[in-house]
């Protein structure tokens, strides 16, 4: 068996002592006589165990009492649509920043609901960057202000959190969840997908301040009801059992790494690494302005872009996977998400220097 490298922007890689762990738990869990996958999400085993995940998530990322924690299905595209549908609260519109292909996403669905006004727009720019704040035009009757932290196509990264003038702040962190400390009560929302940063695809984390739930658009279907849910303890109906088992998973190596206090340390210097690389050779080029250049996708091309097939072959051999960059933008991108060991980066860093020497 050979694992490589994986450097797919997600699903992505997962720590090998997570799966080795479902490997060996996969037949029988818990003292159950079965697989997770198996038993009932009622049972006490499954109830006890989503509890345990949901304490670990609060404690990770220190989530005051005031906010509830969801898991729902659906994906972050879900939330692209939940977000308006329970939020507006009789407004008509919602103030949403255009900072790449995700947040366009967000924008397009959010208008079946309402009409969004544009705090910021860096299209014009080739979302290379993240205009200053004091350009943002916020709309003061807005119902909230959307922003995607962290752009998985663009490469494109927040480095604070928006002030958002007194309106509820909501983010997209599907890629960047758990990557380093956030202060959770300055959100109003916060949603990801757990195929990033979290486990398999399938589940969807949402923290949402209970003043913000109850108060959906009329004929919000259950399953797309915040409330419904929250009443619920996130099963309303059979949840994704084992992608929640995954993520618990993913949580406990979390804390054995140290917390995301230490994730945010390595995930820094795994980053530096690879800009640094990027940034000393007139052969790879990234685009992205300095202070928004993300720690988790980055995307560079070759100053030959006829040579992308050949690196990416070589690549391929060296163990080195998922590292062609969206269809959207082309070129090449290396998601470096925090189960990516420093190790990855250094066969990555080696072999980018090495192709450099014999095709530069
Ligand atoms: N937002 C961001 C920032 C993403 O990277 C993605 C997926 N790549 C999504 C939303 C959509 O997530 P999902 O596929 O879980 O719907």
């Amino acid at each position: 068996m050979t694992r490589t490298y994986n450097f797919s922007a997600g699903p992505s890689t997962i720590a090998e002592s997570v799966l080795k762990q479902a490997q060996s738990e996969l037949l029988e869990w818990s003292g159950c006589g079965a697989s997770v996958m198996e038993i009932s999400h009622r049972s006490k085993e499954f109830v006890a165990f989503a509890e345990q995940t949901e304490q670990r998530l609060r404690s990770l990322l220190k989530i005051p009492n005031n906010y509830q924690v969801l898991f729902l299905q659906g994906g972050a595209t879900t939330q692209f649509a939940m977000v308006p549908m329970n939020l507006l609260g009789g407004k008509q519109s919602a103030a949403y920043c255009c900072t790449g292909a995700w947040s366009q996403k967000a924008i397009n669905e959010a208008k079946l609901f309402c009409d969004v006004s544009i705090a910021t727009d860096s299209a014009t720019d080739q979302y290379l960057d993240i205009p200053e704040q004091e350009s943002w035009v916020i709309d003061a009757d807005a119902a909230y202000l959307h922003y995607t932290d962290n752009e998985t196509i663009h490469g494109v990264e927040f480095d604070y959190i928006p002030d958002s003038k007194g309106l509820p702040l909501v983010s997209d962190m599907s890629s960047n969840m758990l990557s380093r400390p956030v202060d959770v009560s300055r959100f109003g929302v916060i949603y990801a997908g757990a195929q990033k940063n979290m486990g398999g695809a399938g589940i969807t984390v949402v923290i949402v301040r209970d003043d913000l739930i109850g108060n959906v658009i009329p004929k919000t279907p259950s399953m797309l009801n915040y409330s419904m849910h929250a009443k619920q303890d996130s099963m309303l109906n059979t949840p994704p059992t084992w992608s929640w088992y995954i993520l618990g998973l993913v949580l406990e190596w979390i804390e054995a790494q140290g917390g995301i206090e230490q994730l945010a340390i390595n995930n820094q210097v795994k980053a530096d690494k690879l800009y640094t690389t990027i940034d000393e050779s007139d052969f790879y080029r990234n685009l992205v302005q300095p202070n928004a250049r993300s720690r988790m996708n980055i995307p560079f091309l070759l100053t030959d872009s006829a040579l992308e097939s050949v690196f990416l072959e070589q690549a391929g051999k060296a163990d080195l996977d998922g590292l062609k960059g969206h269809r959207a933008v082309g070129g090449l991108r290396a998601s470096i998400y925090n189960a990516m060991p420093l190790a990855g980066i250094n066969h990555l860093v080696d072999f980018m220097n090495e192709f450099e020497r014999t095709h530069g």
